[in-house]
């Protein structure tokens, strides 16, 4: 059995004042499921210090866990703040970085060696979905970005199409389905029956509270990676409601 999860990337947003924001969370977040909120690096171990069920993520991580890397975060100093969770390969780190699918496959290997549990994302750009190329983009990334030692407890799949970020946007509810099933198809095939049915998929991309039910009902939909809606915890507390009431 799968536990739901509703995830919450601040991206570049927060500040300790915004802390508050994760108190208000505490009672759905003691729910059936899990609700994990990944605020910017500075804020790691404040708001693991803050948090009781709310579990605390990073947003990315480095593939040392340690040494001369100016400005970045190993999966280490995450797991030593309180993270849980590290999310890795958004595709906003694929575009600003350039990070290939390699690279997020070497953090994470780091992640798993610090005990971190991965959320890796993968998604199609609006090009390649009218090229008809989401399938092969989604296959390549999976195969490219997920070392080996996949288990169903350190790794879950966000599934983000790149068009659908931050824009209001959303894929149908066929075409979520489709996804998901085909991601759920290779990790069985890849991993095996045991870890492919074990691992969390969730659906990231314009998720709101006037449209978590319906994508929540999808197949193969375990939870939400959510940006805008979950900085505030009014619009966030409705998406937990929403997949509460599914698990
Ligand atoms: C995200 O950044 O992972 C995301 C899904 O953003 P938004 O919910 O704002 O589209």
């Amino acid at each position: 059995m799968r536990r739901k999860l509703a995830a919450g990337n601040w991206k570049m947003n927060g500040s300790r004042a915004a802390l508050a924001e994760l108190t208000a969370l505490e009672p759905a977040a003691a729910g059936a499921a899990e609700v994990l909120i990944c605020p910017p690096a500075p804020l790691v171990a404040l708001a693991a210090d803050h948090a009781q069920a709310v579990q605390i993520g990073g947003q990315d991580c480095h593939a040392n866990q340690s040494g001369a890397h100016t400005g970045d975060t190993s999966a280490a100093i995450l797991k030593d703040a309180g993270a849980g969770y590290v999310i890795l390969g958004h595709s906003e780190r694929r575009a600003d970085y350039g990070e290939s699918d390699a690279d997020v496959r070497a953090k994470c290997d780091a992640a798993w060696e610090a005990g971190l549990t991965a959320v890796v994302c993968v998604g199609e750009t609006l090009d390649q979905r009218e090229s008809q190329n989401t399938l092969d983009i989604i296959g390549g990334q999976l195969a490219g970005s997920i070392p080996d030692a996949a288990t169903g407890h350190n790794l879950v799949v966000a599934y983000e199409p790149v068009w659908a970020i931050g824009t209001g946007k959303i894929p149908t509810l066929e075409q979520i389905g489709d996804v998901h099933d085909f991601i759920r198809a290779k990790l069985e095939r890849r991993f095996g029956e045991g870890v492919g049915l074990s691992v969390r998929l969730l659906y990231g991309g314009s998720v709101k509270p006037s449209n978590a039910q319906e994508i929540f009902g999808v197949s193969n939909v375990d939870g939400a990676l959510v940006g805008g809606a979950s900085l505030k915890a009014a619009d966030f507390n409705q998406i937990i409601a929403a997949l509460n009431a599914e698990a």
